[in-house]
């Protein structure tokens, strides 16, 4: 291999800078060059990259955000533009292309896969920690790290007040974040898309478990986390009802964007690492349309297509727990 290029794409996360980092230090370890494609599949189409050397990925392992900046590319999603990327990526020599990013971004790279004829690897680098097939996503740890210090914030003033808080947190579709950092900050409630029914029963449970707690301690405050966009009509409406059924003050706070900053921690680092670093071993071995995975703690090529099929588990233990220990805290 001479060429080899990077993107980071889709939901930033952090880590994505450690990903870029460590590709480019296997590839020139290897002897090839690497290019960084900007602003993800855009840059792609517009044939915009910088060449990274040593010197341009220093002190990057640390650094939160992504210098190759990420986007959307809603563009990629024609086939005709697929061609066009194929064709950029054979006039800029590229030998191998690494696509860091989540779900979205490897059904990008499983199509560009199809018509082009050098490997194309996918290394999973979003918060959510929604992809199959690896046991983590770059990204995912310093989220619930960021979530926890805030949990643990709100607990403050929650006691303080006595109030209700429920908190909004990241994950898509999926519960991951929302259920580690409840149960490592210690929430008393947390709802999750995998076991979500219907707004009236959800509310009937979180009343129940309220008036168990009331019962049982001095202190009436209460934290509740909810993944985003799941709670039908928004969490106004959660807040509104909770308040009129239990007569104590609510207040909703929505963690957002801060959840995707920041400094990675170890975890991600060391992901990020051997996820960049295997990611170049996949495409020196020629193998294609391959996610660069950790796979029970063991470096593992995971075909996209089985990535795209299917879905991530929460772990079986942290939801079984999740409801004991909250009623006795
Ligand atoms: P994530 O990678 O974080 O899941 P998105 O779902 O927004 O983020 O996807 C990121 C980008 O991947 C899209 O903006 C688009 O450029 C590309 N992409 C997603 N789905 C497809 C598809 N079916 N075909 C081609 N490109 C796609």
């Amino acid at each position: 291999i001479k060429k080899i290029a990077v993107l980071t794409s889709g939901g930033d996360a952090p880590g994505m800078n450690a990903c870029i980092r460590a590709v480019s230090l296997a590839a020139i370890g290897a002897g090839a060059e690497v290019i960084g494609y900007k602003y993800g599949y855009n840059g792609l189409l517009k044939q915009e990259y910088i060449h990274l050397d040593p010197y341009a990925v220093r002190n990057l392992l640390q650094r939160g955000g992504t210098v190759l900046h990420s986007a959307r590319c809603e563009k990629f999603k024609q086939t005709d533009q697929l061609h066009i990327a194929a064709q950029h990526l054979n006039d800029a020599g590229v030998d191998g292309l690494v696509v860091v990013g989540g779900d979205g971004s490897f059904k990008g790279a499983e199509r560009l896969q199809s018509i082009w004829d050098k490997p194309i690897v996918g290394v999973p680098g979003t918060i959510d920690n929604d992809v199959a097939g690896t046991d983590y996503t770059v990204g995912y740890h310093t989220a619930i790290q960021t979530a926890v210090e805030s949990l643990d914030k709100v607990r403050d003033t929650a006691e303080a007040f006595e109030r209700i808080f429920v908190v909004d947190v990241m994950g898509r579709e999926a519960g991951f974040i929302a259920l580690n950092s409840a149960i490592s900050a210690g929430a008393d409630h947390v709802l999750l898309p995998e076991t979500f029914t219907t707004a009236a029963e959800e509310l009937v449970k979180i009343l129940d478990k309220l008036d168990k707690r009331r019962k049982n301690r001095a202190n009436k405050s209460h934290i509740i986390v909810v993944t985003e966009n799941l709670w039908p009509g928004g969490l106004n409406v959660l807040a509104d009802s909770l308040q009129a059924e239990s007569g104590v003050d609510v207040r909703i706070l929505t963690l957002g964007h801060v959840q995707r900053g920041g400094s990675p921690v170890w975890q991600d680092r060391l992901l990020a690492t051997k996820l960049g670093t295997y990611a170049v071993e996949i495409i020196k071995q020629g193998q294609k349309g391959m996610m660069s995975a950790i796979n029970h703690r063991l470096p593992a090529a995971v075909p996209l297509n089985d990535v795209s099929i299917e879905r991530k588990e929460l772990n079986s233990y942290s939801m079984q727990i999740r409801d004991e220990i909250s009623l006795l805290g």
